[in-house]
């Protein structure tokens, strides 16, 4: 079924704040088998936003609006469904009494009555109490179609969707039901996995997607089918087929995160990890930890900014100075500097220029970083050019670093067997 989102409000239109809602929402969508088609952003302006709302309730099956259920005079959403749907908005006493004591438990004085705004409501809509808010829902239900507020500010969205609506939605969806798998890539290029995966594609029932992200290429999988069990026996054979055309380039599923596929592989092989990193500042320790038990894998990390802390943590100064400090070789010293200094199995090494300027005394470009990643088997080194945007260079550098030794622990145990 057809599924359409408005984002409303005049600061997402100037770009004040971002529009982050939609895209939580968009994901959300095949999950309660609704196929998106549109979001809309659009501003405070009852004449425009009923427009919106009249267009993606003249050809869509579901709307769901974001925003715009505050108590203000520009807080328009309602009026726009009322007018849309051709009803009149009436207090529902119900809804007063919940709110005058919600605000009586927050203990934030009598509520005004501007307030009583947000306990109107239309005949055909259905309100729904907002636990972490103020405004509650609209599930607004007429010839077949279906229309639902959500609230703006973000924790009270995710909240109304995970508690109220997805779990409604689950009942009301009929047709056929989309799944979706995302299969994850590294060491490959985006043509390279469409080629590979090419014939994937003419699976009936299937739609696939490919495209970058900082953690390497994605293979998105669309499964559409009359019902769950069949959509999932199609996902699970593109899986199957997937995981034996990439082999030890395919490193995760779905959520899965860089972090966690390397710990899982350490833990699986009994390994330990020491960490030595310039540029990247502490931030692939830090990846590192946000997994729950990384004490059992991680041994520890020194940042080493400076050539004297390079060089103090065991990096041979000839080889800075030979090499320079951002090269392959003071790279793959660090990686195995990184090993002695915890005694771990494996290390990472990372050095690189994270720019955007040139660095006195440097000879790599700016976005230029150099990974090693140690482990029994041998060291790989790779060197990667990025766009010279700090904050991208370090992501990009952090997500490589990771996934690189995890390609090399995978490989190793891929060989093995
Ligand atoms: P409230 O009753 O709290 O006023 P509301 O449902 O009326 O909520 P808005 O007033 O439109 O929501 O937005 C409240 C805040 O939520 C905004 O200031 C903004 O910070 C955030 N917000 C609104 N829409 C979005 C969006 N699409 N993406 C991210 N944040 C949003």
């Amino acid at each position: 079924m057809k599924a359409e989102i408005i984002a409303v409000g005049s600061e997402l239109l100037m770009g004040e704040t971002q529009d982050t809602n939609s895209g939580w929402l968009a994901v959300r969508m095949p999950e309660v088998g609704l196929d998106l088609h549109t979001v809309t952003i659009v501003g405070d302006d009852l004449a425009q936003l009923t427009e919106v709302v009249q267009r993606a309730w003249g050809r869509s099956d579901f709307v769901f609006t974001i925003g715009g259920l505050g108590p203000t005079l520009d807080d328009l959403t309602r009026d726009a469904i009322a007018s849309t749907l051709g009803e009149p908005m009436s207090e529902d006493p119900e809804l007063v009494r919940w709110l005058e004591e919600n605000f009586a438990r927050r203990g934030v004085g009598r509520m005004p009555r501007q307030n009583l705004r947000q306990t109107l409501v239309i005949p055909s809509a259905e309100a729904i109490r907002n636990d972490m808010g103020t405004a509650p829902s609209w599930w607004a239900r007429r010839d077949g179609k279906t229309v639902v507020t959500l609230p703006g500010p973000p924790g009270e969205l995710m909240h109304m969707w995970t508690a109220e609506i997805a779990p409604r939605l689950k009942k009301a969806v009929t047709g056929s039901v989309i799944l979706t798998r995302t299969f994850k890539t590294i060491g490959l290029s985006e043509a390279a996995v469409d080629e590979m995966c090419a014939h994937l594609y003419d699976a009936e029932g299937m739609d696939f997607g490919c495209y970058a992200k900082p953690d390497g290429i994605y293979l998105r999988a669309v499964a559409r089918a009359p019902g769950e069990e069949v959509a999932l026996r199609t996902l699970a054979a593109a899986e199957r087929e997937a995981r034996q055309i990439l082999g030890a380039h395919l490193w995760g599923v779905d959520e899965e995160t860089p972090q966690g596929r390397v710990g899982e592989l350490l833990r699986e092989r009994g390994y330990r990890l020491g960490v030595l990193e310039s540029l990247t500042g502490g931030l692939v320790s830090g990846a590192i930890t946000e997994t729950p038990g990384a004490s059992e894998y991680f041994a520890g990390s020194v940042v080493v900014y400076s050539n004297e802390a390079k060089i103090a943590a065991g990096v041979p100064a000839d080889t800075i100075r030979q090499f320079g400090a951002v090269s392959a070789e003071t790279a793959e010293a660090m990686a195995n500097a990184a090993r002695n200094a915890f005694s771990a199995e494996c290390g990472i090494g990372v050095t690189g220029v994270a720019g955007p300027d040139p660095q006195p005394g440097e000879d790599a470009a700016p976005g230029t970083v150099f990974i090693a990643s140690a482990c029994p088997g041998g060291v790989d080194v790779q060197k990667h050019v990025f766009p010279p945007r700090r904050p991208l260079v370090r992501g990009r550098a952090v997500a490589m670093a990771l996934l690189q030794l995890a390609h090399e622990l995978q490989k190793a145990g891929v060989e093995a067997e």
